[in-house]
This record gives C-alpha cells, sequence and structure tokens, in this order.
C-alpha cells in the first residue's frame, strides 16, 4: 500500500523526464518473484511485496511501475559513479565479444586483469604488492584470512591460527568471512563456524575512547599469546554495524600494537575503497599501511560482481615459496576487469573522491540539527558514509522515507545513508529534507 505520488519527487529525477512505468507486466512479475524468489535477508515462506527496479540514472531508479526513487544508500554502497552508465555497458559488451571468459588458474591470464592489477597497485596505499581477484567481498576476506593463516604456517608457525575480529563487524556471509563477523544474529543456526575467531569490542561512536580500545587489544594479545595469532581484520568504519568511523588516532595505534606482535592487519574496505571517504582507500584517511586490503563493490561500481585483495610485502615475504590452493572459477574475470577499468576511468575523470567529501560535508551540515532532537542519540559520518544513531529501531524512518521515494536503510538503531558519490547538490537536499521530515516523524 504505497503513498500515491508524483512519479519524480522534487529534485529528484534528472532532467524533466517522467518515464512511464510497465503496469502490464507490474504486477504479473510481483507475483512470480513471491512464488520463484528466495530473496536474501527475508523471511523464507513470508515473501515481502517486492520493488521490482526497471532502470536507473545516476542517484536516481525507477520501478516497473513508474515510480521514482532517490538512492540515498547506492544499492548496498555498490555503486560510486551511479547508475545507467553507458560506458560501462559499452566496456563489458566489448571485451565479451572479443573474449568473454577464460580461467585464471595456474598460467592462464588475460590482459584486462593484468592492467587492472598493475593500476589498482598504482592506487593503493605504500606496500601493497600484488593482487589477487575475487567474485565479491565474502569471497576476498576468505582469501585474505586464508593468506594469513598460510603466511604464519609456511613461515614456520602453523600455531598462528587466531584471527581477531571486532563486535559489529561485518565480512560476509561465506564461512570464514561469517565467522568473523560480529553479529550475533547473522550467525544463529548454522551451526559451528569457522574455529578460532576471537572477538574484541565494539569500536563505539559515542564513547570514543581510543585508549580503552587499544589497552583490550593489547589485553587480549596478551591473553591469547602473540604466537597463536595469525591476523586482525576490521572495517575501517563500521558500516552494516552502525556507521561507526573511529576516533582518528585509532588505526595508527592499532597498526603500531599488531606491527609489534608480527599480527597481520587485513583492512576490509569492500565498501570504502574507490572514493566513498574522500580518498581511494580510507587507509590513507586514517594514513595506515595493511598488509592486505580488501575490495569489492566500488570496483566495478556493481556492473559485474569482482572484487581484488591488495597484498602486501610482509605477507608476500612469508609466503613466498609456498603453493596456494585456492581460487573460485571466475577469478581475474576479464568482463569484470574491462568494466573495473572503465569504472576507475569514471572515478578519476569526474574526481569522485573529492566530490564525496564535498557532497558528505553539505548532507551532514544539513542533518546535523537532528542531533537536537531527544530520541536521535548521534549524527556522524566521513565523507559520504554517514549515519544517525536514534535510541529507537529505525525501521519506521526507512519504510517513510520510502513512501516518499527515497530510499535509506535500516540497521538495528541506525539510519545509514550513502548514496552514489555522483548525487547533485539539489538531490543531496531532498535527500536531507526527507531524512529529517522521517526521522521528526518517528520521534512522537
Ligand atoms: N565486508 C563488508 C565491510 C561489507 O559491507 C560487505 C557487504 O556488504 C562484505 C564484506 C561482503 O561482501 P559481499 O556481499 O560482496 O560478499
Amino acid at each position: 500500500d504505497r503513498v500515491p505520488r508524483d512519479p519524480a519527487p522534487e529534485g529528484s529525477a534528472p532532467g524533466d523526464r517522467a518515464p512511464e512505468g510497465r503496469p502490464g507486466v507490474a504486477d504479473e512479475l510481483a507475483e512470480l518473484d513471491k512464488r520463484a524468489i528466495i530473496h536474501p535477508h527475508t523471511t523464507i515462506g513470508a515473501p515481502d511485496e517486492p520493488v521490482i527496479f526497471d532502470r536507473g540514472e545516476g542517484a536516481v531508479l525507477w520501478d516497473v511501475r513508474g515510480e521514482s526513487y532517490l538512492d540515498g544508500t547506492c544499492g548496498l554502497w555498490q555503486c560510486p559513479v551511479g547508475h545507467g552508465r553507458p560506458e560501462l555497458a559499452e566496456a563489458a559488451a566489448e571485451q565479451i565479444r572479443r573474449l568473454e571468459f577464460y580461467s585464471s588458474f595456474g598460467d592462464y591470464s588475460n590482459e584486462p586483469s593484468i592492467r587492472l592489477a598493475e593500476r589498482l597497485l598504482r592506487l593503493a596505499p605504500p606496500g601493497l604488492e600484488k593482487v589477487f581477484f575475487t567474485n565479491g567481498g565474502s569471497e576476498g576476506n576468505e582469501t585474505a584470512i586464508k593468506l594469513a593463516r598460510l603466511a604464519h604456517h609456511h613461515a614456520g608457525h602453523p600455531e598462528r591460527t587466531v584471527i581477531l575480529a571486532r563486535t559489529g563487524g561485518y565480512h560476509g556471509m561465506a564461512g570464514g568471512s561469517l565467522a568473523a563477523t560480529g553479529i550475533d544474529r547473522l550467525r544463529e543456526g548454522f551451526g559451528p563456524l569457522l574455529p578460532d575467531v576471537e572477538f574484541l569490542g565494539k569500536p563505539h561512536a559515542l564513547h570514543h575512547d581510543t585508549d580503552a580500545l587499544v589497552a583490550e587489544l593489547e589485553q587480549r594479545i596478551a591473553e591469547l599469546g602473540a604466537d597463536r595469532i595469525a591476523a586482525f581484520i576490521g572495517e575501517p568504519v563500521l558500516g552494516v554495524g552502525g556507521m561507526v568511523p573511529p576516533p582518528p588516532d585509532y588505526w595508527p595505534r592499532v597498526q603500531e600494537v599488531l606491527r609489534r606482535n608480527d599480527i597481520l592487519l587485513v583492512l576490509d574496505e569492500i565498501v570504502t575503497a574507490f572514493g566513498r571517504v574522500g580518498h581511494w582507500f580510507a587507509a590513507e584517511h586514517y594514513g595506515i599501511e595493511p598488509d592486505m586490503v580488501v575490495t569489492a563493490k566500488g570496483l566495478t561500481s556493481g556492473y559485474i560482481p569482482m572484487g581484488a585483495v591488495l597484498v602486501g610485502r610482509r605477507v608476500l615475504d612469508l609466503v613466498d615459496g609456498a603453493w596456494f590452493p585456492h581460487g573460485f572459477t571466475y577469478n581475474g574475470h576479464p568482463v569484470g576487469a574491462a568494466v573495473a577499468l572503465a569504472n576507475l576511468d569514471i572515478l578519476e575523470r569526474e574526481d569522485l573522491p573529492r566530490r564525496a567529501k564535498a557532497v558528505g560535508a553539505r548532507i551532514m551540515d544539513g542533518l546535523a540539527p537532528l542531533a537536537e532532537l531527544d530520541h536521535v542519540r548521534e549524527v556522524r559520518g566521513v565523507g559520504l558514509m554517514l549515519g544517525i544513531e536514534l535510541d529507537r529501531d529505525a525501521a519506521g524512518v526507512q519504510s517513510g522515507a520510502r513512501a516518499d521515494g527515497l530510499i535509506v536503510r535500516a540497521a538495528g538503531n541506525n539510519i545509514v545513508i550513502s548514496p552514489p558519490l555522483v548525487i547533485t547538490d539539489e538531490q543531496a537536499d531532498t535527500l536531507v529534507r526527507l531524512v529529517c521530515k522521517h526521522v521528526a516523524a518517528v520521534g512522537n
């Protein structure tokens, strides 16, 4: 029962186009969807009424009924360059015509993935020297966890198997990446997960206390024994865990403790890489040099699933000469790599990391007054990763905003705001207006 509205909310549609929907197929598709698809993160057997997207342009999407939506979350953070970029369609089509795919196992390779690896290493923080391509984020974190353990094993320390992770961290839904995900409701019901994952406390947004977080890390290392720990994995800014940026000195101090104890640092930049926090990588923003950086999403802006693990010198030295029995069929996909190269061209040409900083500051200014409301605990963010924490469930903000044609995401008590980096100022102002309206509305 959607609220009827103008198909083009003020300020959200590019130009004056008010596209027609496809009412003839909308009901049929909705019925088929509910009958035939198990959607991720839904209740099996109780499907929701689907919103069936038909097309997109920039920060705007249209569904098959012709309703428009301002994309305030960039889907799942995956689309920095915005929707409907023809040059990415062309890059994919051209590569498919030339060579759609051949395995990268062993000594087989292809030009787009070679060019992409070289380009990523040029953009990456210092010390990262090789690339392992994946199909997405979870696979990247599986790869990093296995590589960290293998590195110590090969270096004569097979007992270094423990992975330190953090409560509230999200690293994916596969075996190892789920084991390192510190959100209980995502872990229940699946039986025993990968052993030797130990959780530290959640870096808490409301009481920034680096001393306490670092003391906890040192204490846990002392309890477990540094000689049992392979790696520490963390997101530069907690995403699913509530858009929580750490205090500015958190990462350099964590890195110092890890280095001192020969523990590898795996930075999960699946959300933060490729401009979202105002730099190519959040590692630059926080001034650290991780041993591995895991990316996905923004690498291709989600036009084709692809990820990349960037591997640093310390890991490479440890695994030098080791056999690496690991890989998934579509790793190093030439079509994904061709799209990624075209996507990086857009990010560079349009200077989108800088745009993220500017428009992020504009949205933050607009949202800041919400902090005065009794039921709002905090408004926070870095670049175009913004969050509002309420003292109550945020689901009503998500549903209210959507009825007005704005997509934002509720994660527990938090509202997640992370639009495409190409969002216009006018669209950003519409986003602010609607978020303020619906945050205020749930306060009553
Ligand atoms: N790590 C982080 C920080 C993420 O936000 C996500 C997905 O949202 C993942 C890992 C998992 O990536 P994927 O869903 O591509 O497997």
